[in-house]
Formats: C-alpha cells, sequence, structure tokens
C-alpha cells in the first residue's frame, strides 16, 4: 500500500476530514512553497488594504467576493479616488448611489454591493461602534469572534475567516473557491463544505502557517488546478491527489 493510500483510507474512515494529518499535508505544503517561491501579494486585493483601517479591509474584502482580485482591486481603487484613503464613511454616504455603483461596477454584483457597502458606512461613522468592535474581536476567541462578524452586513463565513486571519491575526482558515475545488480534488471528498475544509487545513497546520498556505493554494488554484481541464501532469502535488490517481 503507498503512502498515498493509506492516506486516503484514513480520511475515508471519517464521516468528516477534520482529521489530523499532517504529513500529508505537510508534503503537499512543502512542494507548493517550492512551486511558488515568489507569489506577489499585490496581485491580492488584501495586498491593497493590509494596513489600512478594518472599514477599508472588510469593503475590499467584500469587493473581492465571487470575482477576481483583479476587478476588486480596480473597484477599491475607484472608491479611493472618491473618498480618499483610508475611505471616508462619511463622504460615502453623502454621495449619490449611481456615483457609488459606478466605481463598484468591475467586481461585479454591484446592486448587492452598493447595500452592504452603504449599510457598513452607516455603521462605521460611528466611531464607539468601531471601537467596540474591534475590542470585542481582539478580546474574544475564534468562535465569538466570528459569530460577530457574521452579524455584519455582506459577511459569510469566508469574509469572516479573511478578516479574523489577515487583519486581527487570529487563528482561521479562510475557504476560497480554489481552496475548496483542490481540497475536494486531492481527497476525492465532493460531499466537503466549507467548514470541513477549513477544519482539515487547520488541523494540520500551525497558525503562523495559515495565510502563506492560504495564498500558496489560491495560486495553485488560479494556475494550475483550475476549475475546468486542471493542468494535472504539470501539478507538483499530483501524487498526492486522489482525482489524479483516477485519471
Ligand atoms: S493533480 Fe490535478 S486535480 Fe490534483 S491538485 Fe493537481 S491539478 Fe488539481
Amino acid at each position: 500500500m503507498n503512502y498515498f493510500r493509506k492516506d486516503l483510507k484514513v480520511l475515508r474512515s471519517m464521516t468528516n476530514i477534520s482529521i489530523y494529518n499532517p504529513e500529508y499535508v505537510r508534503e503537499i505544503v512543502s512542494q507548493l512553497r517550492n512551486k511558488y517561491s515568489s507569489v506577489n501579494r499585490s496581485d491580492f486585493v488584501i495586498g491593497s488594504v493590509i494596513n489600512k483601517p478594518l472599514f477599508d479591509f472588510i469593503i475590499a474584502v467584500i469587493l473581492s467576493q465571487n470575482t477576481s482580485d483583479r476587478n476588486a482591486i480596480k473597484a477599491y481603487n475607484n472608491l479611493v479616488k472618491l473618498f480618499g484613503s483610508p475611505l471616508d464613511p462619511v463622504k460615502l454616504l453623502e454621495s449619490e448611489s449611481s456615483v457609488i455603483i459606478n466605481a463598484i461596477k468591475p467586481a461585479g454584483m454591484y446592486s448587492k454591493r452598493y447595500r452592504w457597502i452603504t449599510d457598513l458606512a452607516k455603521l462605521f461613522v460611528n466611531k464607539d461602534f468601531v471601537e467596540n468592535l474591534v475590542e470585542y474581536v481582539k478580546n474574544n476567541d475564534v468562535d465569538d469572534s466570528r459569530r460577530k462578524l457574521l452579524e455584519l452586513p455582506g459577511i459569510g463565513y469566508k469574509t469572516a475567516d479573511v478578516i479574523l486571519l489577515i487583519y486581527f491575526n487570529k487563528p482561521s482558515f479562510p475557504v476560497d473557491t480554489h481552496i475548496m475545488r483542490i481540497t475536494k480534488r486531492l481527497t476525492s471528498l465532493r460531499s466537503l463544505e466549507y467548514e470541513d475544509v477549513r477544519m482539515f487545513w487547520m488541523n494540520n497546520l500551525e497558525p503562523s502557517e495559515y495565510f502563506e498556505v492560504h495564498i500558496l493554494l489560491i495560486t495553485h488554484g488560479r494556475e494550475i488546478c483550475r476549475a475546468k481541464k486542471p493542468l494535472c501532469e504539470k501539478c507538483v502535488i499530483n501524487k498526492k491527489c486522489r482525482y489524479y490517481s483516477k485519471m
């Protein structure tokens, strides 16, 4: 029985993929590190807002939902031209809806995003609200902080996990569409849900690795493990991949 089959047996024996299997993950991460040693973080929308206030950070991550980072960066930069850097929620609320909608159009889904952005601006004009939110997240554990963030307009699990990990440096692993697809293919477990995939990576990585591996997996999904016609022959982790072993 080869190494991969042994791993798979362990995975399959669980009803949930939240298992401890660091050796398997370690080899995958090591290959991805070698392959993508020079990833440019400015290609990611979070690279534009990494040192900005929470309002900017949340808006940028909301703009990146269900679209490419390139489109999200364009939309965010349009908002910066109109409402300053950092973004001023007061100016934003004084603006005509058509001006905001035009600015965020490159990211798509502009009606929904317009509503979320203006609802967030209404909250973020209140300094007490912002201070209380930041204090709450800083002083509570990941689960409670996550629940708090999920109450905000436009924030789902992935967005909350990005905010926790990158803005607050809290140990949570965000799962985007690339990471979901790669994990399903690696394990051949198609019914995995967001929380399963999140826990799989969290159980097998050190918290200090979460951000790096998040970026590595997204890069791998964009360049090699594409949704359509993945480039498996060129893939550095194909020996660990159940999808590839079945081809
Ligand atoms: S072998 Fe193919 S399906 Fe598996 S991770 Fe690599 S590109 Fe994706």
